[in-house]
């Protein structure tokens, strides 16, 4: 195991295999057009997999796919099945905005992935519409069934914004119970990406808990299980359970342990990061797996990063970087970090 500058492990490693993605939602691109990571800078299935086995030499035991939207990648189950073969790896994880997930679920249950998470705003067609720019709500839900029909956990990430969709609190709650899924509600977050981002659209941990307590009477915390999780877990009367991550107004940056690696190879180490670290360079010049695990080691020793912390310090928030900036290096998008 290896510990940072503030003595967080390297615990779990989020690993996007695609930069695109086949929606726009409006908090993560908003944009009418992006700048791609060039093709041939895409780490192949082999090279992801062995970076993945240095990560797990260290330690990491948590894996997530993600993107973009991870099901745009080409034959994902078989990258799944290769890291469902090393065994260090003891949680499998996926996050999609479930749009291909019917098509998909079943192969990749039989590949190996344990767990899925499935984003989902909004319980409304027409609002996910306006949202998102897309007409496949009814392709999500269906996702949703058939995951949990292949036998798969089932989370389901909701982005509340103010306004637009921070009167569906309960209505998803009572979706997530009835397909037997976890909700968490995702506070706005001024990550690079969200150019619309303002304060005043963030609702937070503490009026999210109120808004339900109005509904279902006294939420309790559940007690912590994971301290690295990001999401803090409630329990309704009725003993339904749901999660809140807060990352914009009660950030969880003394326990992080997640670092994530772009589609391209770069490994970043917080999510608010200006610069990453390049992987792929070394790997592609022929590095051995001992000097990958050394330069992962040194670069994890010297991390202080507390971006949400460091951001919530400020007194007049803004989006993280301006359109311009993004052109300029689209490795500071959400969509290429991976969420
Ligand atoms: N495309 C997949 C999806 O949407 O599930 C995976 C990648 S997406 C970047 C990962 C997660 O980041 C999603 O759950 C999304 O809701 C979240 N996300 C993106 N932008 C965000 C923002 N500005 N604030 C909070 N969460 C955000
Ligand atoms: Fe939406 Fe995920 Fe695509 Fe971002 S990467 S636009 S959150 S679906
Ligand atoms: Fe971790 Fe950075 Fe997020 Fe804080 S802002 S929880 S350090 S990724």
């Amino acid at each position: 195991m290896i510990t940072d500058k503030l003595r967080r492990p390297l615990g779990s490693l989020r690993v996007s295999v695609t930069d695109r993605c086949n929606l726009r939602c409006r908090y993560c691109m908003p944009e009418q057009d992006y700048v791609w990571l060039p093709k041939q800078s895409i780490l192949t299935f082999e090279e992801i997999a062995r970076l993945v086995s240095v990560f797990t030499s260290w330690g990491v035991e948590k894996i997530r796919l993600t993107g973009g939207e991870p099901l745009l990648r080409h034959d994902l189950p078989t990258l799944t099945a290769m890291l469902a073969a090393n065994t260090a790896v003891r949680d499998l994880a996926l996050t999609t905005n479930g749009v291909l997930l019917a098509r998909h679920a079943a192969p990749l249950k039989q590949a190996g992935l344990g767990r899925v998470t499935v984003s989902l705003d909004t319980l409304r067609a027409d609002r996910m519409r306006e949202l998102a720019r897309t007409d496949r709500h009814a392709d999500v839900l269906e996702g949703i069934r058939t995951a949990r029909a292949a036998g798969f956990s089932l989370k389901l990430n909701t982005v509340v914004i103010r306004g637009v969709n921070d009167d569906e609190l309960g209505d998803l709650i009572e979706f997530a119970r009835k397909h037997k899924a976890e909700v968490r509600f995702i506070e706005y977050m001024d990550v690079g990406g969200a150019t619309a981002w303002s304060a005043e659209q963030v609702v937070s941990q503490r009026e999210m808990l109120e808004v339900l307590s109005a509904r279902y009477g006294a939420i309790t915390p559940v007690t912590a299980g994971d301290i690295s999780a990001p999401a803090e877990r409630f329990r309704l009367p009725d003993g339904t359970t749901f999660g809140i991550v807060a990352s914009t107004t009660a950030p969880f940056c003394r326990s992080c342990d997640r670092s994530r690696l772009t589609a391209d190879g770069t490994w970043f180490l917080c999510l608010y990061a200006a610069r990453g670290t390049d992987l792929r360079e070394p790997l592609r010049k022929g590095a051995t797996d001992a000097e990958l695990a050394d330069l992962i080691a040194a670069t994890w020793r010297g991390r202080t990063d507390r971006g949400a912390e460091e951001r919530l310090a400020l007194v007049n928030r803004a989006p993280l970087f301006p359109v311009e900036g993004l052109r300029a290096d689209p490795h500071r998008e959400m969509h290429t970090r991976g969420g």
